[in-house]
This record gives C-alpha cells, sequence and structure tokens, in this order.
C-alpha cells in the first residue's frame, strides 16, 4: 500500500506543514490512512496525525471526514461533548502524491483495547456507566445538536483519554519530544532501536498495570484481579472515526455499520438514521459489560449471515413484529408474509437478563437492572428506540444512582 495513490511513508523525525509537526512513533492504521503520534512545535504538546492515503477518492473521503469533524469542533468551543478534537489539516506532498492530514488531540487506547487488557472479562458496571455516560454524551450531541449519524459505533472506535493512560501520554511518562530525524538511523539504527524498545517496555509495563496482570509472568494463570489498576480511576473517553459519519437527512451508503454492531433497520433496508448508533451503542454496553460481542452472526447451512443475525437477535430479544420484519427492501428475502424467518425456523427464545445471570454471573438485581436499561435500546423498531438523550435520563444511568 505504500505505492502511488495509498499511503504516505513516514519516520519518526520527519516535518510536516512547514516543519510545525514532528513524527514521533506510529500510533495505528485504518483502510485508508496511517496515524501518527507528532509533536506540535507551536503549541508544545502531542497529537495525533492522520495521513491520508493519496489516491482521489481517499482525498474525497478526507475532505467529508474534515468537514464533519470541523463542524463538531465548531459546536463544541469547550471542547466538552466526548468527540474528539480536530485541531488542524493541511496537505502533505510526498513520493507517492498528495495526502490530506487531520491533527486530532492526542487519546489514548481503544475500549477494545481496553477489554483485551480486561482479558475479555468485563469491566464492573460502576466503570460500564461511566463510559456509558460519556458515549451518550457524545451521541445526544452529535445527533440533536450536529443531525449526524455516526454509522460505526464500536469499541475500536472509542479511545479513552490519553492522561489516565500514561504509557500513552509522553508529556506525563517524561518522554522528550523528538525533533529531528535520528541521524544515520533510518534504517533502525542503534538510537532509534533504543527508543522503540523503552517504548514497548512501557507500554507493556502500562498494560500490565491495567489489567493487574504482572508483565514478567505475562499469563492467564497470574491470580491478581483485572481489574485492579483501574480502581479509583474515572474513566473518560470520547467518540473517534468520522470517516463514514453522514448528516442525517442525506444518509450516503446503503449498508452502514460494523457487521456485529449493525442495525435490524439496516440489515433489512429499511429507513436508518440517528436510532442505528443507538443499536450499536447498546451492542457496545454489553460488551463492556460482559467481554464478549452481543451478536457474532455466521453463514450456515442453507441460511446466510444476515438470515443468522436476525435469528440470533430474535432468540435473544423476542420475535420482531412482522410490521418490522416485512417493512424492509431485503424483508422478502428472508422473512415470509407471517413474518416468520424463511430458513430458520425454530427458533431458541431466551431473554437478556438470563443470558447475564446464566451465562456471565450476574447477580439477578444487577442484571434486572442493566437489562431494563438496554433492552428498550434494542428496540427492534427504529422509531420508538429511546434517544441518546433519553438514555442519559435512565436511573441506571443516572449520577445520582451511582455511588
Ligand atoms: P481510519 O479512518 O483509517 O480507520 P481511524 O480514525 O480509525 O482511521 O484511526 C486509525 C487508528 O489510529 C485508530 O484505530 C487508533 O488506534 C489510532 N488513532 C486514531 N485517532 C487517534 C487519536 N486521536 N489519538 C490516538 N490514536 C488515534
Ligand atoms: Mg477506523
Amino acid at each position: 500500500s505504500y505505492r502511488k495513490g495509498g499511503y504516505h511513508a513516514v519516520r519518526m523525525g520527519d516535518s510536516f506543514n512547514a516543519g510545525r509537526y514532528i513524527a514521533q512513533r506510529k500510533l495505528g492504521w485504518g483502510q485508508f490512512s496511517t496515524v501518527w503520534l507528532a509533536y506540535d512545535t507551536h503549541s508544545s504538546v502531542y497529537v495525533a496525525l492522520k495521513i491520508q492515503k493519496s489516491a482521489p477518492e481517499f482525498g474525497q473521503s478526507a475532505l467529508h471526514e474534515i468537514e464533519v469533524l470541523s463542524a463538531i469542533s465548531d459546536g463544541d468551543p469547550s471542547n466538552s461533548k466526548f468527540v474528539v478534537r480536530l485541531v488542524d489539516h493541511f496537505k502533505h506532498v510526498g513520493p507517492n502524491g498528495q495526502h490530506l492530514c487531520m491533527v486530532l488531540e492526542f487519546l489514548g487506547d481503544s475500549l477494545l483495547q481496553l477489554t483485551k487488557y480486561n482479558r475479555y472479562k468485563g469491566l464492573e458496571l460502576k466503570k460500564v456507566k461511566e463510559i456509558c455516560r460519556c458515549i451518550l454524551t457524545g451521541l445526544d450531541y452529535l445527533h440533536r445538536e450536529l443531525k449526524l449519524i455516526h454509522t460505526d459505533l464500536k469499541p475500536e472506535n472509542i479511545l479513552l483519554l490519553s492522561t489516565i493512560n500514561p504509557s500513552k501520554d509522553p508529556i506525563k511518562s517524561g518522554m522528550k519530544p523528538i525533533l529531528e530525524r535520528p541521524e544515520g538511523n533510518l534504517h533502525g539504527g542503534s538510537t532509534m532501536s533504543l527508543i522503540e524498545k523503552k517504548l514497548k517496555q512501557r507500554a507493556r509495563r502500562a498494560a500490565a498495570r491495567i489489567s493487574g496482570r504482572q508483565p514478567s509472568t505475562g499469563g492467564v494463570g497470574s491470580n491478581a484481579k483485572p481489574e485492579r489498576c483501574l480502581e479509583g480511576i474515572d474513566l473518560r473517553c470520547k467518540i473517534v472515526d468520522f470517516g463514514s459519519a453522514c448528516w442525517g437527512d442525506k444518509p450516503l451508503a446503503e449498508e452502514i455499520q460494523t457487521r456485529q454492531y449493525r442495525a435490524p433497520e439496516v440489515i433489512l433496508q429499511s429507513r436508518y438514521s440517528f436510532p442505528a448508533d443507538m443499536w450499536s451503542f447498546a451492542c457496545t454496553a454489553f460488551e463492556l459489560a460482559t467481554g464478549e460481542m452481543m451478536f457474532t452472526p455466521n453463514v450456515g447451512q442453507g441460511f446466510s449471515e444476515d438470515e443468522d443475525h436476525l435469528a440470533s437477535m430474535m432468540e435473544l430479544l423476542g420475535k420482531m413484529p412482522k410490521k418490522i420484519a416485512t417493512g424492509g427492501a431485503k424483508s422478502k428475502d428472508y422473512f415470509d408474509k407471517f413474518g416468520d424467518l424463511k430458513r430458520i425456523r425454530r427458533l431458541k427464545y431466551g431473554s437478556l437478563d438470563r443470558l447475564l445471570v446464566d451465562k456471565f454471573n450476574f447477580s439477578d438485581s444487577d442484571a434486572k437492572e442493566f437489562a431494563e436499561f438496554l433492552v428498550p435500546i434494542l428496540d427492534f423498531d427504529p422509531v420508538t428506540r429511546p434517544t441518546a438523550q433519553q438514555c442519559l435520563q435512565h436511573s441506571w444511568i443516572d449520577i445520582k444512582n451511582i455511588d
């Protein structure tokens, strides 16, 4: 992918935007971009530099993302809405072409990484509530004030604030910025590998700290309590990745969302809007609390992934109302005229609170309260699904009820 039209190859110490930003190390990458930790020499802070692939179609989508991120920043001058902030944007010309670059506030690990550190055990409910409150505040802002649908909400696209994550916060960890390309070490010479080694060690220690696992033993066998190190930390996070976000009145793509977080109206190709994000939110909250995805559909003998997905939804949440089941452009492919699945005939109905007790060892009361919060959001009918604003008023999430 590092060729004409593709990614821009970056080396530690490379400078961008007339010398303002200096690349430090790679943070991650997506389908369309690589993301680097960079030092902003104007304001003396670390930022995340997202460098888009150079082909015109990637440029177009970066322009759209910049437009969306600018609206987000303009509407939230105090930066209090739990959505990532765009600091700057510019063009960078390299050997593979012209790349649009976004400068974002620097954030920490994703909720997916957090679940991994916690060995897929699920977080304490108090922490799940804190995280949910951030996500809902962000969604409420996006939906009600900006009329923006995220369309790809999932743990991977929610990042912790880096300050609670010392390994990722170079200022707290006392790391000095690299201001120029290390001389003579362009191919991984001694200086560079020493720095990289240190960074790796630090990341490993932080992962151990968060998971409560000893870095030396490193195995699941450790008897340390997984959440020890999250104790007393106010978990805060922000929504990121607006590459596929769209305005509520002009949906872009027909098929949106990552499979496991996809709403029934998207699968059935009925009209989708803001409630589709709420469905993904509910799947995300479940995953944080249990450590497992809510739905993991597969293709089977004689049925498709979509059909397996619809069947799993109904097994957990009850039969889909006929009006909904038969109301989408794809309904006829999957449902008969009675609103029953054509190719998966016998469903094993259960309930969310039973699942939480039986499979995830929730207490009866925890399960009941969590299910009372989640089940309404998993309404098959997007019209009656609660909004982010309504969810924020639910007693389960109410700050007064959290000790
Ligand atoms: P893409 O649109 O190409 O999928 P993303 O915006 O999802 O790109 O970013 C790719 C990865 O870069 C993320 O998964 C994350 O690891 C990292 N990343 C993105 N934004 C930030 C940020 N603001 N701070 C820290 N890391 C980030
Ligand atoms: Mg992404």
